[in-house]
């Protein structure tokens, strides 16, 4: 996606341990003329399968599901890193190793959002080794529910999640894939 590359180019700034940052943008100043555009291109690229709910994680990925889910007209469940309160017991549990906090969380999601007869797009901000998403694949195999396609705004490309992915036979489909960042950012 030509807008998601000329974005990272201008405002996308590389830290140390292969961070990419797009706080400025993307994940906590939110650009909605960029959000609207990537609504629009993960429909496109996965409207020929039969969604009826897109999973995410908190907090990044919320923004990203909700925004395609306007242009699927389905629902989102996003995993919560927390138990709450007023959060049901009975829950599906996952346990994801994070990327860029290197400490290791849970992923909840109640029961009752999530059945066999879900058809799921997962969506995500960023893939790296894939840990996110393999806990997402872990919550929608318990539920048995079926994964029908991956939507990631930025892979990656130089880490092996997307490939252990693929090699699985998942469609996972990036808006942009980034094949080095160690001499400026060069894409796929
Ligand atoms: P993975 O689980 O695939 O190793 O990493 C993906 C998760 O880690 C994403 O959900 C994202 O929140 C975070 N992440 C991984 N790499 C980056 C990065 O370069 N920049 C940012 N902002 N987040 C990242």
């Amino acid at each position: 996606m030509e807008l998601m590359k000329e974005y990272i180019r201008k405002y996308g700034v590389v830290y140390s341990g292969n961070v990419l940052k797009v706080d400025s943008f993307l994940n906590h100043q939110l650009n909605i003329d960029l959000y609207k555009e990537i609504g629009k291109e993960f429909y496109n690229l996965f409207k020929d399968y039969r969604i009826n709910k897109i999973v995410t994680i908190e907090a990044s990925g919320i923004a990203f599901a909700l925004i395609t889910a306007l242009n699927f007209n389905v629902p989102v469940v996003f995993g919560k890193k927390s138990k709450t309160n007023n959060m049901s017991n009975d829950f599906y549990c996952s346990n994801v190793y994070s990327y860029t906090h290197q400490t290791n969380y849970n992923i909840l999601f109640s029961k009752q959002y999530l059945s066999k007869d879900d058809h799921v797009l997962i969506i995500d901000d960023f893939l790296a080794n894939g840990c996110a998403i393999e806990g997402l694949i872990d919550i929608i195999n318990q539920a048995n529910a079926s994964v029908e396609g991956i939507g990631i705004a930025i892979e990656k490309g130089f880490q092996d999640g997307g490939k252990k992915l693929r090699d699985r036979g998942y469609d996972v489909k990036s808006l942009a894939i980034i094949e080095s960042m160690d001499n400026g950012i060069v894409f796929k």
